[in-house]
């Protein structure tokens, strides 16, 4: 019983020292975790040291619903060393950052619709890419007809933290005119063949109509880059002109419901009084040819 009880004591003791190092200490360890970010944050961007080539990264894979872990639809494509996003919902921005994908370095965005879901991060990434690249001209942002006043109402709600910052930075880094975006609206219309936004030698970028009733316009995107092809669906229904670009594809980077989950969170919202109808009745889910992003489970309740 004394011998369990010396133990019990030196135990004891012994966490209090640690206990009170560990206190006395603090100041340093807060630094040492500091200066990990710091290096974390300064390490290689992710496409050093890969081959020139086409890459995709998912900055947003979440959907409506809030999930800490997920920010809202966001697609990154690497064409060689140029940045494209298709997307911004909130947080892709920071996701972004953390991937060493600073968004200073994104030459161009594409909206696949207007929910705002995909477009509540836009401000923030027009913002962040502005104020770090120093750049003289706004973001070039493509996207179905309704792409202007959508960039113009981010610009509007922004416009006095540009001049904050203009006046906090100066205009040599913060050049006024190179605040925001710049609104490519395209027609791509059922029927009609895909619009053609990027021509170029060794990159072309295509739009395509989806099916994501009843929300309209709404599109996909294809990027060919040294003959690889990526293409992103955006939200959508089966659709035969996902069907027709993703045929020889490298990648499909597809949307996925789970009706399963969709159920039972409608079981749940009735046992409390507050079901909405839901999109499956409406939306079926299927298969699509090519090869299927797997981390990738949005869940698009059908609501904005
Ligand atoms: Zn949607």
């Amino acid at each position: 019983m004394r011998t369990r009880t010396g133990v019990a004591l030196a135990v004891l003791g012994l966490v209090a020292i640690l206990g009170a190092g560990a206190w006395l200490a603090r100041g340093r360890i807060a630094e040492t975790a500091m200066e990990r970010l710091y290096e974390k944050a300064m390490a290689r961007a992710p496409d050093d040291g890969l081959a020139d080539g086409l890459h995709v990264g998912l900055c947003g894979a979440g959907g409506p619903l809030p999930d800490p872990q997920r920010a809202g639809p966001c697609t990154a494509v690497l064409a060689g060393k140029r940045l494209f996003v298709v997307d911004a919902g909130s947080g892709a921005t920071r996701n972004l950052s953390l991937m060493n994908l600073p968004p200073a370095r994104i030459e161009a965005v594409f909206l696949t619709h207007f929910h705002s879901d995909h477009i509540d991060g836009l401000g923030e990434l027009m913002l962040q890419r502005w104020a770090g690249s120093g750049s003289t001209m706004p973001v070039p942002v493509h996207g179905p007809q309704g792409v202007e006043p959508v960039v113009g109402g981010f610009m509007s709600a922004y416009r006095m933290d540009q001049g904050y910052r203009t006046a906090h930075h100066g205009a040599a880094v913060v050049p006024p005119s190179g605040f925001g975006g710049q609104a490519r609206a395209f027609d791509a219309a059922a029927g009609q063949p895909d619009v053609v936004l990027i021509d170029e030698p060794d990159l072309k970028v295509t739009a395509f109509p989806v099916a994501h009733d009843p929300v309209s316009p709404a599109v996909g995107y294809a990027f060919t880059y040294k003959g690889r092809t990526v293409v992103i669906s955006g939200d959508t229904a089966l659709s035969p002109r996902v069907e027709a670009a993703a045929k020889g594809a490298d990648l499909l980077v597809h949307e996925a419901l789970a009706p399963n989950l969709v159920a039972s969170q409608q079981r749940a919202a009735r046992a409390a009084g507050r079901h909405h109808p839901g999109p499956a009745d409406r939306r079926a889910g299927g298969s699509v040819p090519g090869q299927v992003a797997p981390d990738l489970h949005r869940q698009d309740q059908g609501r904005p």
